[in-house]
């Protein structure tokens, strides 16, 4: 075999889906931003070394074979591993969803090495802080920046005048904040609060999701969950389905904590 089929790659495992009687076939996001599907033979059988490596949002060096469609993977070696799974439901739930975005945001053969720091970033404040709930919609901002589709938070997306305080409304078809002035024919319009507003610019101004050392209330929470849930759904065409999973665990969690009788 030529020495130039055989390679070496770092990255997250997104997702994994089993195929035939052993296989895997392997998503990763690499450590230069781009999107890698490679197919690991025998990996789910019991006498693989390559099985516990492969885990779902494991960081992993692997050794890969260039193949006609899709490479190999032949070797793999696990070197980080994010111990969300262990932490609770509410973390796992939120690191699947970081992951389906991602997923759902990187491209193959599209370098973008700024989105593996962030993702990396992302799962590590999800391991250390599992109940901060500006984490979630921090990443979201910030992934629509690195992968361009960072909405308009300045000036009004129609007349281009700069946005004044108490006068910002918001719109995903239009990408971004509009003016009371401006009356777009059919686009949807949602309202958009002053704190809102700042907190979204705070995110825009630091990018990692762990530096927002931000608190954020419920309301707000869903206010902020409306606008880039909806601009996440606008861009990716289409639910990310593992938002159901994090809202049931999230509903589980304020009924056990809810006071009783
Ligand atoms: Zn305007």
């Amino acid at each position: 075999m030529a020495a130039s089929r055989l390679y070496r790659v770092e990255g997250v495992v997104l997702k994994s889906a089993p195929l035939g009687e052993g296989d895997l076939l392997v998503t990763l996001l690499t450590r230069d931003g781009s999107k890698l599907r490679a197919m690991a033979w025998g990996a789910r059988k019991l006498t693989s070394r390559k099985m516990g490596h492969l885990e779902l949002l494991t960081r992993v060096d692997l050794a890969l074979s260039k193949g006609r469609n899709l490479d190999t993977i032949t070797q793999a070696h696990s070197l980080e591993a994010f111990n969300v799974m262990k932490s609770g439901l509410e973390s796992t739930a939120k690191a699947f969803y970081l992951a389906e975005m991602v997923d759902g945001f990187a491209i193959e053969d599209g370098a973008n090495p700024p989105l593996y720091s962030l993702f990396l970033d992302a799962l590590r404040a999800v391991q250390d802080s599992p109940e901060d709930n500006a984490t979630v919609p921090h990443f979201q901002l910030s992934l629509l920046q690195v992968t361009g589709f960072m909405p308009e938070l300045y000036r009004c997306v129609e007349c281009r005048q700069q946005i004044l305080p108490s006068d910002h409304r918001f719109s995903i078809d239009l990408g971004g904040v509009l003016c009371s002035g401006c009356v777009p024919t059919g686009a949807r319009i949602a309202p958009l609060s002053l704190q809102a507003l700042k907190v979204l610019r705070h995110f825009h101004r630091s990018l990692e999701p762990n530096s927002s050392s931000l608190q954020v209330s419920d309301s707000l929470h869903q206010e902020l969950r409306s606008i880039l849930d909806g601009a996440t759904r606008y861009w990716l065409d289409r639910e990310v389905r593992s938002r159901a999973f994090m809202d049931q665990v999230g509903r589980q969690k304020s009924e056990s904590s809810a006071p009783r009788g």
